[in-house]
């Protein structure tokens, strides 16, 4: 008569605003109150959750490209769960989906805020990163912000990570001559060689970019993928050849800084290379997700692109999964099984 009582979810929420470096001190795991579904909703347990760079950013007052957390409320990112209840139409108990509720063990949503995914196709993590956000953010990068041209010389940062492993891949499939990565540690050189299919890597914390960079591009960089910032951005422009392009996609390099960083010095040269800066978000380019989409599956298919990923269990090392990430604890995309 005394079924056993499931545990209450629990969520994550922010308690202060990190000035540098985030620690444990400013967030809580506490327990939700799941309300009652409302017609129209339906409720989602999650299984595995993502955790990005750009949450530093919502983490502080100061809006930078999406809003800021609120203060004693449960984050967000993406995550997908299993429904479990439904008031919603066209969604059914059991059916996997993709929301913006992460941070929390149950969700409770529009029906019209999450997305029905199909993970025979693929595991539900993959719909995270190289399958979802992160895998456009690659795609769109190269193909819209770079107009990546077939026989270019590709230089990407954070080439180990998620985007950094897809842009590589991706850079590759769409005909990129030669591709060229840094990471941070020997393994990560390694494994975007020898499992990512790169022509070259280098240890950024061996010695300088710029000189690590020429060696393994003599002639030049048509694009440079920038993750990082910093002294990257300054390499890559010493390197840009004639009408190159950078896409600024991350300065992860910055995200914990108090004061401004200082900018590339050799800014002049975009004079003689014709060279060209640009900075993008993924958000404004969800009308390439369908074209995306299908190309990535096929490339997952055929063994062009490799699903990489790193996972931390349990929802009580969420934190430490998304400080994790800020520290290069990661190879490919960083999720959180729940
Ligand atoms: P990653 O999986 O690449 O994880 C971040 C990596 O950054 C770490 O693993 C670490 O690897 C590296 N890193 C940390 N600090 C430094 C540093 N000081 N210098 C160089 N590398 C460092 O994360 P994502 O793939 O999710 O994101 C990559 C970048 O793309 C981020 O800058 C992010 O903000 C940005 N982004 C932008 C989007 C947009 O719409 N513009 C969308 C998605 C992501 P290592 O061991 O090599 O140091």
């Amino acid at each position: 008569s005394h079924a056993p009582r499931p545990a209450a979810p629990r969520e994550v929420r922010l308690v202060s605003r990190p000035v540098g470096w985030p620690t444990h001190d400013d967030f809580e795991l506490v327990a939700s109150e799941v309300p009652e579904l409302a017609e129209g909703q339906v409720r989602v347990r999650n299984v595995v959750m993502s955790v990005d760079p750009y949450m530093r950013g919502r983490m502080s007052a100061a809006t930078s490209y999406a809003a800021p957390y609120e203060l004693g409320e449960a984050m967000q990112g993406g995550a997908v769960g299993v429904v479990e209840e439904s008031r919603a139409d066209g969604i059914t108990v059991g059916d996997h989906v993709l929301h913006g509720l992460g941070w929390r063990e149950v969700a409770v949503l529009d029906g019209s805020a999450v997305r029905v995914v199909d993970v025979t196709a693929a595991p539900a993590s993959a719909y995270l990163g190289i399958l979802g956000m992160t895998g456009l953010t690659a795609y769109a990068g190269l193909t819209r912000v770079a107009a990546l041209q077939e026989g270019d010389t590709v230089f990407v940062s954070g080439a180990a990570g998620a985007v950094g492993g897809a842009v590589g891949q991706v850079a590759r499939a769409l005909g990129a001559s030669r591709v060229i990565g840094s990471a941070g540690t020997p393994e990560k050189v390694r494994h975007v060689v020898e499992d990512l299919g790169f022509d070259a890597a280098f240890n950024y914390k061996d010695g300088p970019v710029s000189a690590q960079l020429r060696e393994a591009a003599p002639d030049g960089i048509d694009v440079y993928f920038d993750n990082v910032g910093g002294e990257h951005l300054e390499a890559a422009i010493g390197s840009l050849r004639l009408h190159g392009r950078v896409a600024v996609c991350g300065m992860i390099s910055v995200y914990n800084d108090t004061e401004p960083a200082p900018g590339p010095r050799n800014l002049a040269r975009l004079i003689q290379t014709r060279g060209r800066i640009e900075g993008f978000l993924v958000g404004d380019h969800y009308d390439l997700a369908r074209e995306y989409a299908g190309k990535a599956a096929g490339w997952l298919a055929d063994g062009t692109i490799s699903l990489r990923e790193t996972s931390v269990d349990g929802i009580e090392h969420a934190v430490d999964a998304f400080l994790g990430v800020l520290r290069g604890e990661n190879t490919g995309k960083m999720v959180v099984g729940l």
